[in-house]
């Protein structure tokens, strides 16, 4: 499965998120992130 990479900030308290480059989403954990990739641009990994 390719990757789309998740592009990570910390907002003023600290806490980590992930944002989709894509579409611009905020996630808070990877695993969200990466079940969000998987299922709104898995399309985009098919060949
Ligand atoms: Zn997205």
């Amino acid at each position: 499965m390719a990757e789309l990479k998740a592009v990570i900030f910390h907002d003023r308290d600290g806490t980590r998120y992930y944002r989709c480059p894509r579409c611009g989403m905020l996630f808070r954990t990877s695993k969200d992130y990466t079940r969000h990739v998987n299922r709104a641009h898995g399309h985009l990994f098919r060949k």
